[in-house]
């Protein structure tokens, strides 16, 4: 295995169309995660230069929202395109800061770029509504307008793919937008910025400030111009922000943890459903809001599940992100790597089994980085915290059910309702569970639900809104109702 060096960056703000160092002239450190070492300096923004930053979205608000849906959507086109012709450096950026291998690094951009193309295409349908007057005086309009300048906070597990989720629907719209990416991560959202200005985004449309979150936060939420937070990540940060936005009913999107059930029946195809969980578990290191985080077998089919899944486990590779072999790279974080290891510890502790796993990975030049090796752990039940909380890493664990009313009551019996997974050839079947899971998302016999075309989100508390799809592009529109005699 290699080991590759990278280069340190350093990355300034955006604010109205400049590149621009903090007002407090301090930048902090962006590590990689495989090797623990400094990749990049990004700016410590703070409040005044956040206040700048709305200063310019609020300014750019009037003409940019009074642009013909198609003069953005050709601007958006050459954005799609630009991130196409850039495919590689922004997946190597995504790869360097979070460690996801380089080909998920590369599904993300790709997916991140059809987000771009498809609002741009969608926001030439921003159509108006005549109804029926109840009088022949009457004339009855709704019209749709965009919602304002809007405030966008985004976390790292993909760092591209959600600021293009947000930042494309808002533009698209006629939002302008200020951007807060993750810390880990800012890299990737700085090179969309860079090519969403030479797409000729003009200036003050899109910001982008990094730094202290809950500064940064409080001014985004305080400020009455912004009219519209659009937020991705955890749930208790999600709930802070919801607290704040109420403070001036400001409309929110909000789209927070998981805790995926994962059901395969009985008669499901037990190849396919093996398979398709060693991809959704084990992706970006299971460091994702829709990852299976509880995995519900029947029990009559255990023993072969769990070989079937082993198998395929064991041939995992882990390892630098950057190799194109590797298919599972370390945590984001010493933190990620904690929780992970405190919750395989608690759980075999409490009587689980280790199936394959459960330890750090050893990789020659990279025992700083924070691995950990894809683990499947059998015997778990509710008592044990990896059954309540969100693993947010490869950890696949397992738990077995007689019924289909039991496994319905226990997927459901959990605050979070984002994303749920059904596998059964049994038809009635498939048609009774998915209708019963109380979640945002289903996967019937699949594992895709992050679709540009349909609306992702989650109930419960796992937030509101949707993005993707019309809702995406609907939730940075207000509908106005004008009632006219004539
Ligand atoms: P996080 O800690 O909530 O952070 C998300 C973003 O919020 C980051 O930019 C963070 O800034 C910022 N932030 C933190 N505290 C803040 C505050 N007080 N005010 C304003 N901003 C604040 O979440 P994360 O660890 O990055 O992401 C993982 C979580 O996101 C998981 O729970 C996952 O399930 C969820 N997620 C959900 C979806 C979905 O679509 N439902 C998708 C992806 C991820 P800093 O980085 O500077 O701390």
């Amino acid at each position: 295995m290699t080991i590759v060096k990278s280069e340190v960056t350093t990355y300034q703000l955006y604010i109205n169309g400049d590149w621009v160092n903090p007002i407090s002239n301090d930048y902090f450190d962006v590590v990689s995660p495989a090797t623990g070492e400094v990749i990049a300096k990004a700016a410590h923004g703070d409040e005044q230069d956040t206040k700048l930053a709305i200063d310019a979205a609020a300014t750019a608000f009037p003409e940019w929202s009074r642009k013909t849906s198609k003069e953005r959507a050709d601007i958006l086109t050459r954005l799609h395109q630009l991130m196409i012709e850039n495919a590689d450096e922004l997946a190597k950026k995504i790869s360097e800061e979070m460690g996801k291998p380089i080909m998920q690094a590369r599904g993300e951009v790709m997916n991140a770029a059809d987000y771009v193309l498809w609002n741009a295409e969608e926001g030439k349908r921003i159509y108006g509504e005549i109804i029926p007057a109840a009088t022949p005086d009457k004339r009855l309009q709704v019209i749709r307008h965009a919602v304002g300048p809007v405030a966008a906070i985004t976390p790292w597990n993909f760092p591209l793919g959600m600021v293009a989720r947000k930042v494309a629907p808002a533009l698209a719209a006629g939002c302008t937008v200020v951007l807060k990416p993750a810390e880990q991560t800012p890299g990737s959202a700085i090179l969309f910025f860079r090519l969403a200005e030479e797409a000729g985004i003009p200036k003050g449309v899109i910001n982008l400030v990094t730094g202290t979150p809950d500064k940064i936060g409080d001014v985004l939420l305080t400020d009455k111009r912004i009219r519209k937070v659009t937020f991705t990540g955890s749930t208790n940060v999600g709930k802070t922000l919801l607290k704040k936005a109420a403070e001036q009913v400001k409309r929110v999107s909000m789209e927070l943890g998981g805790h995926a059930p994962f059901i395969v029946f009985e008669d499901a195809d037990l190849e396919h459903a093996t398979e398709q969980l060693a991809r959704n578990k084990f992706l970006n290191c299971g460091q994702t809001c829709i990852s299976a985080n509880r995995i519900y077998v029947q029990a009559s089919i255990k023993d072969q599940f769990l070989s079937m899944l082993k198998e395929k486990v064991e041939k995992l590779q882990v390892g630098y992100g950057l190799d194109v072999t590797t298919q599972v790279g370390p945590l984001v974080s010493a933190a990620g790597l904690k929780k992970v290891e405190d919750q395989v510890k608690e759980a075999v502790a409490k009587g689980a089994q280790v199936v394959t796993g459960g330890t750090k990975p050893d990789l020659k030049g990279y025992e700083e980085g924070f691995f950990y090796q894809p683990t499947i752990l059998a015997d778990v039940n509710e008592s044990m915290r990896i059954a309540n909380e969100e693993t947010f890493g490869p950890i696949a664990p397992i738990y077995t059910f007689e019924t289909e009313e039991e496994v319905i009551a226990k997927a459901n019996d959990t605050d979070f309702g984002l994303a749920a997974y059904c596998f059964t050839t049994n038809l009635s079947r498939s048609i009774r569970v998915s209708e019963s899971l109380e979640y945002g998302m289903v996967g019937l016999n699949d594992i895709v639900l992050a679709q540009v075309e349909g609306p992702f989100g989650g109930v419960k508390e796992s937030g509101m809104g949707r993005e993707g799809g019309p809702d995406g592009l609907a939730d940075f529109l207000e509908k106005k109702f004008i009632s006219t005699v004539y």
